[in-house]
């Protein structure tokens, strides 16, 4: 076996963290469906207990969500809002985070709507004015939330740069990776505290199953989450951990395809004479282009864009009329899925901080899938076409 060390990603992807199940030398890792677990000797036992606890296919997972983020611990939970439910229950009352200002609608709901009550506070902030950042820090900020690049404006935030602020005032940092995945972006390198996933996303990669995840580098951090997740139980079961290690092992090879069809799709949109705006880091006019060249390897596969009649009519039109594209929220499946925020992912935002982040009535967003990228254009093109 290759050390960790020598290990490039795709690698890591496949093998990272995982050895063949030691009672029978099976390649893949069971599901271990059970949620207790035979003990010799009252008081003396080693080993699993009880599957809240500890599930050999939960673990295999979470070992290998480490490798990939080039971490040492992993954990896993029932949702991405699970994951995020269990960093926050780090806090205590009077504690404050400061957050990037166009979060994930969910994101931005649990903050203002669970948490808030317990006495969190929460400031948003765009996070590309460091200097903005830094006032908003005092003695109480415990926590600064990266989302990068963000939901659906593909807003660019310096993880580095920020990462950097936190640790010099003694702040956790975190980052939710779930549209950049680690295979684009590892923020652990760039400083990261807590890595975030919504695994739903492109770690499954399938669009069949909901599941969360953090990564973290710190022992102690890694035991207040562990404790977190064994005490407030939010896990996943061991079917799920399963189909998201089968969806990691091609990560990469999706990855690639989605980075690549979105740049066909993209280039299309940004010639075309009804759309207003693309979004998407690739692109030369992108405010993040250069940022997204310096932390990124590739580009990501969500876009979104307006369209000149800036209203919610016309992007009604548009996604009801594409074929290959399907009306859906949620994202990083391989296939393409196109969605309106105002109404959909971002219903629950509310219309000032909506606007401040740009999000306006016509704005499209699209998780570009691994099709033939000439079917998505070719989709889209008739769907623009009609009217
Ligand atoms: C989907 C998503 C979440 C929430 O994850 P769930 O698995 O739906 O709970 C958080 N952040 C981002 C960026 C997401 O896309």
């Amino acid at each position: 076996m290759m050390s960790k060390k020598e290990m490039r990603f795709g690698t890591t992807a496949i093998h990272g963290g995982l050895k063949p199940d030691a009672s029978t030398g099976a390649v893949m890792t069971p599901i271990y469906q059970t949620s207790t677990y035979a003990q010799h000797e009252v008081g003396k036992h080693k080993g699993y207990e009880y599957s809240r606890t500890l599930n050999p296919t939960r673990d295999a997972l979470e070992k290998n969500i480490a490798a990939i983020e080039g971490v040492k611990y992993g954990a896993c939970f029932g949702s991405g809002l699970a994951a995020i439910d269990a960093v926050l229950k780090m806090l205590n009352p009077g504690d404050e985070v400061i957050a990037t200002r166009d979060l994930y609608g969910g994101t931005h709901r649990i903050f203002n709507s669970v948490f808030k009550k317990y006495g969190i506070e929460f400031h948003f902030t765009a996070m590309d004015d460091l200097q903005a950042v830094e006032e908003l820090i005092n003695k109480n900020t415990k926590l600064i939330w990266m989302e990068t690049p963000t939901n659906p404006m593909t807003n660019l935030v310096d993880i580095e740069a920020v990462c950097a602020l936190a640790q010099k005032h003694n702040i956790i940092s975190a980052v939710d990776n779930t549209f950049a995945t680690p295979y684009l972006q590892q923020p652990a390198a760039l400083g990261a505290d807590i890595i975030m996933h919504s695994a739903t996303k492109y770690l499954g990669g399938h669009s069949d199953v909901v599941m969360g995840a953090l990564a973290v580098n710190d022992k102690k951090t890694a035991e207040e989450i562990y404790r977190i997740q064994n005490s407030t139980g939010a896990i996943p079961g061991p079917m799920d951990c399963f189909l998201v290690l089968r969806g990691i092992k091609t990560l990469h090879v999706r990855m690639k395809q989605h980075c690549e069809n979105a740049r066909a799709v993209a280039e299309f949109l940004d010639g075309h004479s009804r759309v207003a705006a693309v979004h998407w880091p690739g692109l030369k006019n992108h405010p993040g282009h250069e940022l997204a060249k310096k932390q990124m390897r590739d580009f990501g596969g969500m876009l979104s864009f307006s369209l000149q009649t800036d209203t919610q009519e016309a992007a009604h039109q548009l996604v009801k009329n594409t074929r290959v594209f399907t009306l859906a929220e949620s994202l990083g499946g391989v296939e393409s899925l196109i969605g309106h925020p105002v109404c959909m992912t971002h219903a629950s935002v509310p219309q000032k901080e909506r606007e401040a982040s740009g999000i306006c009535d016509s704005l499209i967003r699209l998780s570009v899938g691994i099709e033939d990228s000439a079917d998505l254009v070719e989709d889209l093109e008739q769907a623009l076409e009609k009217r």
